[in-house]
């Protein structure tokens, strides 16, 4: 059983960290961005509701990401574990998502550490739609005020290892993978 949370700011590596280890520990990668980009793209009543709100770099609503998680960690594939991106991001999610998995039940929220200007640069370089100077900063802004914190949450469970982010993707994922296989 593999449950964890991978944390840090927007452009930090979660996606990319989480694609390699989807390989190396055989569980879901489940990242609200891509479910939501998702459902942009298809044009569906909650990509339709998100869209503008994912533009401004604002956060899409509590309840609406809580209800698209809560379906997704229902699949059979979530059974033996998962990687959460992008979620919890906010005190009301952790919540949610304690309520929803009995409590205690994230094994390890992994926190990819990388300073501010460096994911600003990273950011602004692979142009996603919404990676506008104005996105970013808004962005940066909400981690700081309400992404942040759950790292004291997590921490104050015993349930986190921060890593240091800088580096090759191999070697920061060789970090994580030491840091959740010392954790078990
Ligand atoms: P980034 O980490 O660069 O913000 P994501 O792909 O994780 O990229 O998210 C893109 C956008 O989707 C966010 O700016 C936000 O609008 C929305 N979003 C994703 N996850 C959440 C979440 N857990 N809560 C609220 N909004 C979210």
């Amino acid at each position: 059983m593999t449950r964890l949370v991978i944390l840090g700011k927007q452009g930090a590596g979660k996606g990319t960290q989480c694609a390699l280890l989807v390989e190396h520990y055989g569980i879901p990668h489940i990242s609200t961005g891509d479910m939501l980009r998702a459902a942009v793209a298809e044009g569906t009543p909650l990509g339709l509701q998100a869209k503008a709100v994912m533009d401004a770099g604002d956060l899409v609503s509590d309840e609406l990401i809580l209800g698209i998680v809560e379906e997704r960690l229902a699949q059979p594939d979530a059974e033996a574990g998962f990687l959460l991106d992008g979620f919890p991001r906010t005190a009301a999610q952790a919540d949610g998502l304690t309520e929803l998995l009995a409590p205690g039940s994230i094994d390890l929220a992994v926190n990819i550490d990388v300073p501010d200007a460096v994911v600003t640069e990273r950011m602004l370089g692979r142009g996603r739609a919404d990676d506008t100077p104005e996105a970013i900063a808004r962005r940066l802004e909400l981690y700081a005020a309400e992404t942040a914190p759950l790292l004291e949450y997590f921490g104050g469970q015993g349930r986190l290892v921060t890593v240091d982010g800088l580096g090759s993707e191999d070697d920061v994922q060789a970090r994580i993978v030491d840091a959740i296989d010392d954790a078990r």
